[in-house]
């Protein structure tokens, strides 16, 4: 499976076409992305994992998410104090030019940004479950990790934590549909930094 910079493993996460189509951009017959879930003016149905992550949407109107551009000019700008503000905005438009057209297509209720870390977009990396969490907190106290994931402010994480976040595992798209509250989760391309995306239907 090809890679993508800001998606894991996109077959199992948000997953392909059931059937071999033609992409809309090489025009070869292959399991494709449903590119009707994207974007923009123009209209695709189809695109192939390898044309997706080799940029052939960069000279169309399309595009598969939105990157949370404003959070990004003002940790590039922390993280860069001798940056002028034009330098800030060139670098963050082009991360977010690649984001946009290159990311697989997450499938959430809720409109809500890519989130970014370290000056850059993160990494998806799956869906928030308790053995996740346990994973990635390596000893320390999962409940505390989870909590100081969350991107913005959660008040309510004591309830989230014990009433709504799966006790088992969710492995791939199918398994997170069953939920009508989703945790995505994020990680740096810089760091260990977690980030979590709670959305409901
Ligand atoms: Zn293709």
């Amino acid at each position: 499976m090809v890679i993508f910079k800001y998606f894991d493993k996109p077959e199992v996460f948000t997953g392909l076409k059931d059937t071999a189509s033609p992409c809309d951009t090489c025009g070869e017959v292959k399991m494709c992305f449903d590119a009707e879930l994207f974007y923009g003016w123009e209209e695709l149905s189809s695109i192939c994992p390898d044309c997706l992550a080799s940029g052939k949407l960069y000279d169309k109107n399309v595009f598969t998410c939105q990157g949370d551009i404003e959070e990004l000019k003002g940790q590039l700008k922390w993280m860069n104090p001798s940056l002028d503000n034009e330098e800030i905005h060139r670098v963050a438009i082009q991360k977010t030019f690649e984001l946009e057209k290159t990311t697989p297509h997450l499938i959430k209720w809720q409109d809500w940004n890519w989130p970014c870390a370290d000056g850059d977009y993160c990494k998806f990396i799956g869906y928030g479950s308790k053995p996740l969490y346990e994973e990635l907190a390596q000893g320390a106290s999962a409940k505390d990790f989870f909590r100081n994931s969350f991107y913005s402010i959660e008040e309510y994480f004591d309830h989230l934590w014990d009433g709504v976040l799966s006790d088992k595992r969710i492995s791939n798209f199918e398994d997170s549909n069953k939920f009508v509250s989703v945790f995505y989760v994020f990680r740096s391309l810089h760091s260990d930094r977690i980030i979590t995306i709670w959305d409901c239907s």
